[in-house]
């Protein structure tokens, strides 16, 4: 006889499975190796299920990246058709049709003269090869001391060596090590956070010199690049001061350092546009990043533009034999590439207008919260948004049990039926573009409640006295 397996039983199986073999992103020491975190069984449109059977709505789109939405038939068919046509080609000796075709699409929506595409397996492996690249254009050139890259403190563009070397977050360096000799940090543009006595005005004017500083005091002649997301996704949704990037971009070039623009979670469709540094922010980088949103994070794709400029004083150096000894197996991946095109098909067949209309909505709608008193900030642009709570509004000082006012608030937004993605004492999101302003209402109205109950929590454990 057959016993009946419930969803429950199968879920502890699996978390014991997990505990005894799974190694999950970012463990602490204490964890590592022996952790389960919460199983999501399926996906539908902007819900999720998990292993109770409660439907959530997935309010960061998985990690910012499921931007058409779940269970997309286009793009399993598209995913299968290319799977039983060609799954795999050696990118070092063939080539295959959807990545041409990809590249000459992506191309044509990139700005300026950003024309040429490599695709990689992601975000961390996209802002490596840019990082690899800016060194052997540097090197073909002759100026192999035109190394250093400059960051910001709140950054976040991946979880290579190189990559990770850029993070701005000390939580994620303080037990790693990192090629600090290479990457010099600057202040985060966080308007929230400039000092108390500024102006949004003076705060920019503040960040340009800064950088202006940075490049007198280490020398272009030293400087390799500056990477920076245009709205830092990871550190907080931070949406810098107007004008502050196209005035970077402007010392980038009179300076001959190479701009790279992480767009890993800001492209494809998150602010409306296939890419946000032109179309939103005025900037023409030299190279940009994606990831994420290009498959809609049906298969592992990423990719870097590369400015035809670029190529053209590679083309002309004296040194043809010059190896830009970079590439990965699964460069040019035949089948992230059929589901990108089938991807931007969608994008491109009026999700980009409707993410634009309900963008707008959505912070509207976002921005009422912060009538509640633990909230400090709703900030954010296009559909990616941040609640920032604070202790206190006068000084902004974030809570003071700091590391748990995200995870409660995403507690409780879970029990009525909002997935979030807690960052500290901040909550992100990022829906799936196809959200409905009827479903943005749902959202706000679980936000509303869950903050209003952790509010109510933090008063009875006597942690927050609000401020009635
Ligand atoms: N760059 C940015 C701006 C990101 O947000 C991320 C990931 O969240 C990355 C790079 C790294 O991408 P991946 O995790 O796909 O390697």
């Amino acid at each position: 006889a057959q016993t009946a397996v419930s969803p429950t039983d199968e879920a502890e199986t699996l978390a014991k499975a997990a505990e005894r073999h799974l190694i999950q992103p970012w463990p602490s020491a204490g964890e590592i190796g022996d952790e389960a975190r919460g199983l999501i069984g399926s996906g539908d449109g902007i819900y999720v299920t998990d292993a109770e059977g409660n439907r959530l709505i997935d309010g960061p789109a998985g990690m910012w990246c499921v931007n058409v939405g779940h269970r997309r038939r286009e793009l399993a068919d598209a995913l299968h058709e290319q799977a039983m046509a060609l799954s795999y080609n050696s990118p070092w000796y063939t080539m295959n049709e959807p990545s041409a075709l990809l590249a000459e699409r992506i191309a044509g929506h990139a700005p300026g003269d950003l024309n040429h595409v490599f695709f990689t397996t992601g975000g961390s492996s996209a802002v490596e090869s840019a990082l690899r690249f800016m060194q052997f254009y540097n090197n073909v050139r002759g100026r192999p001391q035109k190394k250093t890259i400059l960051s910001r403190d709140g950054a976040y563009h991946g979880s290579t060596y190189l990559s990770a070397s850029l993070n701005g977050s000390s939580r994620g360096r303080d037990w790693m090590d990192i090629a600090d000799d290479l990457v010099v940090k600057l202040s985060c543009p966080d308007p929230f956070r400039r000092p108390l006595d500024m102006s949004i005005e003076e705060f920019s004017d503040m960040l340009v010199e800064e950088f202006a500083d940075a490049v007198k005091r280490i020398g272009a002649e030293n400087i390799g690049a500056f990477v920076g997301e245009p709205v830092m996704a990871s550190g907080g949704v931070i949406v810098p001061p107007p004008n502050y990037l196209p005035r970077i971009a402007a010392i980038c070039r009179e300076n001959d350092i190479l701009y790279i623009s992480d767009e890993v979670v800001t492209a494809f469709g998150r602010m409306g546009d296939v890419f946000a540094s032109k179309d939103v922010f005025g900037i023409e980088p030299d190279i940009i990043t994606f990831a994420k949103g290009v498959t809609s994070g049906y298969f592992p794709l990423g990719g870097m533009v590369v400015s035809d400029r670029l190529f053209a004083e590679l083309r002309q150096s004296n040194h043809a034999d010059a190896m830009y000894a970079h590439g990965l197996t699964y460069s040019s991946h035949p089948i992230g590439c059929a589901v990108a095109l089938k991807n931007l098909d969608i994008l491109e067949g009026g999700l980009l207008e409707h993410a634009r209309e309900v963008g707008v909505y959505f912070m509207e709608q976002l921005k009422t919260l912060e009538e509640l008193d633990l909230v400090g900030e709703v900030r954010g642009t296009g559909l990616m948004a941040c609640i920032e709570c604070v202790a206190d509004r006068e000084s902004k000082n974030p809570l003071t049990l700091d590391t748990e006012v995200g995870r409660r608030i995403d507690q409780h937004c879970q029990e009525l039926g909002l997935l979030l993605r807690p960052l500290i004492h901040m909550c992100v999101m990022s829906p799936p573009l196809i959200i409905t302003k009827e479903q943005i209402d749902e959202m706000v109205a679980i936000l509303r409640e869950g903050i209003s109950r952790t509010m109510e929590d933090l008063r009875k454990e006597g942690l927050w006295k609000g401020f009635a």
